[in-house]
């Protein structure tokens, strides 16, 4: 579905975004894998190559939030690889702090990487994407849809991030640039396994499909928004979450 495609994700080392990476290289796809750290994407890419020697996969590891760092990364994809046709905005992080916990550094730490890299990473990839008609697909969450309990910025983070789908599925369509996101529900990733037994069990209970999701579940659907079947898909934000906001 993604034959000749290149394209670029970040948070690439592991959970969804490891996951989507894979689909790709699957589909057909050239990739250039995003993570904090040198050490994480070094591994991640020696991991699809002894899957597959044939992947075609960098790493890389700018610092999202800055915009030099970015720029250059995506000028380093554009030499090895000759173009850009997908980006996406998958780095994220989450924290379930109370309010009055809520520290200033916390508030910074999600809201640059959920909200700035978004942006950061989209402005810098638009001069590539215009040349292939490309598209940009950003990793929104059901909390997107009615906040959670506690963790104020998390949620917030993920308003924001459909608040730029919507907003830059208008200003890039009369550049032929697509812009969707997905909202996953809870996913098997560290980020869940880092929250207590007692937390996800009562949530699963919830879910209509009955079951937690899977990062090929959330990857199959960037693999479709990011291939021409979903040509005439734009400002859409699509929830691959069991149903679980019923
Ligand atoms: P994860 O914790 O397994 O992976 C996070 C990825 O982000 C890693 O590749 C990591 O390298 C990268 N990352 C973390 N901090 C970074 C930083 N400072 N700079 C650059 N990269 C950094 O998480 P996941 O569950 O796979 O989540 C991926 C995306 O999906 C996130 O945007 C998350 O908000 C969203 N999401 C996850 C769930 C879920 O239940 N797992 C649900 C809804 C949305």
């Amino acid at each position: 579905m993604l034959k000749g495609k290149v394209a670029v994700v970040t948070g690439g080392t592991r959970g969804i975004g490891f996951e989507t990476v894979r689909q790709f290289l699957l589909n057909g796809a050239k990739v250039a894998l995003c993570g904090s750290r040198e050490e994480t994407v070094v591994k991640a890419v020696d991991k699809l190559k002894t899957e597959n020697a044939a992947f075609e996969v960098e790493g890389f590891f700018p610092n999202l939030s800055k915009e030099v760092e970015v720029a250059q990364m995506m000028a380093a994809v554009k030499a090895k690889y000759g173009k850009i046709d997908i980006l996406v905005n998958n780095a994220g992080i989450s924290s379930s702090t109370p309010l009055l916990n809520y520290t200033e550094d916390e508030f910074d730490k999600i809201s640059n990487l959920n909200i700035k890299s978004v942006f950061v990473c989209s402005k810098a990839v638009v001069p590539y994407l215009k040349e292939t008609k490309g598209v940009i697909l950003n990793t929104s969450s059901m909390v997107s849809m009615y906040g959670q309990p506690t963790g104020v910025m998390y949620p917030a983070s993920k308003f924001a991030v459909n608040g730029m789908t919507l907003s830059l599925s208008r200003e890039l369509a009369p550049l032929g640039i697509r812009v969707n996101a997905v909202a996953p529900g809870i996913t098997e990733t560290d980020m869940v396994s880092a929250l207590p037994k007692e937390v996800i069990e009562p949530l699963i209970k919830t879910i209509p499909l009955g079951r937690i999701g899977k990062p090929v579940d959330i990857a199959n659907a960037f693999v479709f928004l990011a291939s021409d079947m979903a040509s005439y898909i734009t400002g859409d934000i699509l929830h691959v979450d069991g149903d679980a906001r019923s």
